[in-house]
């Protein structure tokens, strides 16, 4: 009989986010997979937990799972930790978790805190439909055509975002989404300083700005869906200069034109122009 596989959500802030069963698990399991096993000492300790812990990280996935799996195959329980919230979710473990099933190892998860469900629970913004994209890239340009790909999206869209990049992202969502935009920053979740803005986005910048604090910790951000009171900046040029694009040529070489003039994204351009 193989082992089980506990993927084990821990809080994200507050250590006495957890659930009874995590406890329960990490008590009795042979191993502790975690991401950082100095930073998850906090919690075992907190919780008085014994079970002996094995570093599994981005660094070591890869070449850690077949070990892993050998163990589970061997009838070893596992739990897998992340530093913050459910693992897989912007955090290792895919991998495993994968390969672990392909083995026919049993995969269980033990639910908890993730920063992306709880900014939604708290954040006033339509939680019916929505797109979590993890961290948008790092690089500006990058971040722009990122932004302007999501700004489209008919759902509330959910990422991370570090404190260092949290200002230039925030001036770049201003320019892409425009001044009428509502968006959530949830900033420390569950911690001492937790902060939930729902607002414009000139709003959550002059937030930002006017105190340096503001800009430190961690963040989740929220994007509300995109509506017709809630038009992107430059949307409005497009359906005025769509239309006579497309009286002079085919929807693919108007849309492409479109979204050079308005730096809308091609293919939401192209879907515009077709549903015209
Ligand atoms: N696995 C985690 C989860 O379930 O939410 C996410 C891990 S990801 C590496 C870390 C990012 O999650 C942070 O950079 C931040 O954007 C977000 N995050 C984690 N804890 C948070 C908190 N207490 N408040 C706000 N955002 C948080």
């Amino acid at each position: 009989m193989s082992g089980t596989l506990y993927i084990v959500a821990t809080p994200i802030g507050n250590l006495d986010d957890i659930t009874f069963r995590a406890i329960d698990t990490l008590k009795s399991v042979d191993f502790i997979l975690a991401e950082d096993t100095r930073h998850s000492k906090t919690l075992i300790n907190h919780h008085e937990i014994s079970t002996p812990m094995r570093a599994f990280h981005e660094h070591n996935e890869q070449h850690k799972s077949a070990e892993v799996i050998e163990a589970l195959l061997s009838g070893q329980n596992m739990a897998l930790i992340s530093d913050a919230g459910t693992p897989l979710i912007s955090d290792p473990g895919y991998v495993l978790v994968r390969e672990a099933k392909k083995s026919g190892v049993l995969v269980s998860p033990i639910p908890g805190p993730s920063a992306m469900i709880s900014a939604m629970s708290a954040a006033g913004i339509a939680t019916d439909r929505f797109g979590f994209y993890g961290f948008l890239p790092n690089k500006h340009t990058a971040r722009v055509k990122a932004i302007q790909t999501i700004a489209h999206v008919n759902q509330t869209v959910i990422f991370y975002e570090s404190p260092k990049r949290i200002l230039e992202c925030a001036k770049d969502m201003l320019s892409v989404l425009g001044d009428r935009r509502i968006v959530c920053l949830a900033k420390e979740l569950t911690k001492s300083f937790e902060t939930i803005k729902t607002d414009t986005v000139p709003n959550l910048l002059a937030y930002l700005q006017e105190d340096i604090t503001h800009q430190k910790g961690e963040f989740v951000i929220l994007i509300s869906a995109i509506d017709k009171d809630n038009k992107v900046e430059g949307e409005e040029r497009l359906d005025k200069i769509l239309p006579i694009l497309l009286a002079e040529m085919g929807a693919s070489k108007a849309a492409k034109l479109a979204a050079k003039i308005t730096g809308i994204d091609k293919k939401y351009c192209y879907q515009r122009a077709i549903d015209l």
